[in-house]
């Protein structure tokens, strides 16, 4: 890839233009391609499996925005209904029959839902599952997995204390020790460590909060018998099972994690491809926890914009083709395609690289060691993986600018942009090596 050399002229200037009025140039840190030594791109469009900077580069985009993006970018169904949902009125801050329509698909795609309350972000949709749970335990103690991401509220910007289930601290100034420590943070992939967890705290853990596929430290899938092992710990000690499905719900499978596993939580947490690429999300189970929401109950929660008519036209429009004969077996004959062909080419170039992958989201890591911990995330070889992504960049593929985060393929994604992607990473590989 030393030809060719992509021009981003303009993208370099807009940076340094956002970066005076911008904190980093850029609206949420990931963006600023801090975690690759470069800087960032700007997009101009986007339309099916191709986004295109300012400078005119189109690249196959693998980040989908974050996820969101399942159908791909400016999916002529979902831009038709935002169209027409604009036209009624953007927002009006009352009922429409569009969020009961929303909640119905969602209810009857997860076994474990029978009530939806809907939000903004994934980062409120936990809040409030946190805060449900709390209130319906009557118990202020919460277990995340270290290297699971569940947005940016306080209690969840934690990290570890020194020894396994000791006080947290928190893993960001301006949140207060006292709320850090009510969230005990343990290592995903160990039943033991949560066991030890509830015996430490016995009585005071409200819930498990976790990604059942962890997805935010890169691809790092439940090890057998460990959703399970939560399951019961919390049936045990009477503790809130909560899945942070913003990732994996519409994801993985139409009932995503809990369908793909078989287990299923008390309250579950979404948002990305359930807002179809608007901004929507939502915490949503059983009828006898979620009914503790005001107005029916005494736990407070509302927003504004919540049940957006625009986010909600979106939604409506991408879980209906979703919900449609074999999208999730496509997606998974995709990742798989892919998957086969990164682990080929780097092979043949004789560079150590582990995929971890469950269907349409996966992560290359840069070791000849299985991935199962955030701790196994931090031995993979980060050096390699950011020459990686700038020879893909190079290239014409549009990598998560992370060596902790997820690839996303789409529907959009055709046979031809994979075979790309793969001849691309051919030459990488062998340009690394
Ligand atoms: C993205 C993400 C969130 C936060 O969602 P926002 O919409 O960015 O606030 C929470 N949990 C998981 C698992 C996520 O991937």
């Amino acid at each position: 890839m030393k030809s060719g050399k992509k021009n981003r002229e303009k993208s370099t200037h807009a940076f340094a233009e956002a970066s005076r009025i911008l904190p980093g140039g850029v609206n949420s840190p990931v963006r600023a391609f801090a975690g690759v030594d470069t800087e960032p791109i700007f997009i101009a469009s986007a339309s099916g499996s191709k986004i295109c900077d300012i400078d005119g580069n189109e690249y196959i985009d693998y980040v989908s925005s974050w996820g969101p993006m399942i159908l791909g970018h400016a999916h002529p169904k979902v831009v038709r209904a935002v169209t027409e949902a604009a036209g009624r009125g953007t927002s009006f801050g009352a009922p429409t029959m569009a969020e009961t329509a929303l909640a119905q698909k969602v209810v009857s795609a997860l076994g474990s839902i029978e009530k939806v309350r809907m939000l903004n972000s994934g980062t409120e949709a936990v809040m409030t599952a946190i805060r449900l749970a709390r209130a319906f335990t009557e118990r202020d103690y919460i277990i995340k997995m270290v290297g699971c991401y569940h947005g940016h509220g306080d209690s969840l910007l934690v990290a570890a204390g020194s020894g396994l289930a000791e006080i947290s601290r928190p893993s960001s100034k301006g949140v207060p020790q006292p709320l850090a420590e009510l969230t005990i943070a343990i290592p995903y992939n160990d039943a033991d460590a949560a066991k030890a967890a509830f015996a430490k705290y016995k009585g005071r853990v409200a819930a498990v909060l976790v990604e059942p596929v962890g997805a935010n430290m890169g691809v790092v899938p439940p090890v057998d018998g460990y959703l399970q092992s939560l399951r019961r710990l919390c049936d045990e000690n009477g503790a809130m099972l909560i899945f942070d499905e913003v990732i994996t719900g519409f994801r993985v499978a139409l009932g995503g994690a809990q369908e793909l596993y078989g287990i299923n939580a008390d309250l579950t947490c979404l948002g990305k491809v359930v807002g179809g690429g608007l901004p929507a999300a939502m915490v949503a189970g059983q009828a006898k926890i979620m009914d503790m929401l005001a107005p029916l109950g005494p736990v407070y929660q509302a927003g504004t914009l919540s049940g957006n008519p625009l986010a909600t036209a979106a939604a409506n429009a991408t879980l209906e083709i979703l919900a449609g004969d074999d999208c999730y077996a496509k997606l998974d004959t995709s990742g798989e395609t892919l998957q086969a062909g990164l682990e080929d080419a780097a092979s043949s170039a004789g560079i150590a690289l582990t995929i971890n992958r469950v269907g349409s989201i996966m992560s290359c890591f840069f070791t000849d060691k299985p991935v199962k911990n955030f701790a196994d995330v931090q031995r993979t070889d980060v050096k390699t993986f950011k020459k990686f992504f700038a020879g893909m960049l190079q290239g014409g593929v549009y990598l998560a600018p992370s060596a902790y985060e997820a690839m996303f393929v789409s529907l959009a994604h055709s046979k031809e942009d994979i075979e790309k992607t793969v001849k691309v990473a051919h030459n990488v590989f062998s340009d690394i090596r």
